[in-house]
């Protein structure tokens, strides 16, 4: 298989697809490429791509996987924006730790946002 045009799928989809939430046409760009890969020996390429609607302002991951002649195609709606999308992708999941930390952190909790909030001097 020949290498993909990334930029051609993007076209495809954003000629196809529309937003679940309120229908309206998705805009190209809106769109981008958040991670993909290809396989020329197996014939195969996954990409994944970050929507945003201009206007509902949801936001849908579709993930796309091409084999051979077949495409798969999943969308999912995401409370992630396009840079939330970027920032988040390169990180682990939540330890346990973590959420120990914030247990203990609310329970201590006592409804102050200034000073939780506050730059600490
Ligand atoms: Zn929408």
């Amino acid at each position: 298989m020949k290498r993909i045009d990334l930029k051609k799928i993007v076209e495809w989809l954003g000629f196809i697809l529309k937003c679940p939430i309120c229908g309206y046409k998705y805009n190209l760009e809106k769109t981008k490429v958040l991670e993909s890969d290809q396989d020329e020996v197996l014939n195969e390429a996954r990409i994944l791509i970050h929507s945003d609607c201009q206007k509902c302002k949801s936001s849908v991951m579709f993930n796309v996987e091409i084999r051979g002649p077949e495409v798969f195609s999943v969308g999912m709606v995401t409370d992630l924006t396009g840079n939330d999308s970027s920032k988040f992708m390169g990180k682990g999941p939540i330890t346990s730790n973590e959420i120990i930390n914030i247990h203990k952190a609310l329970k201590n909790f006592k409804g102050d946002f200034v000073s939780a909030l506050a730059v600490k001097k």
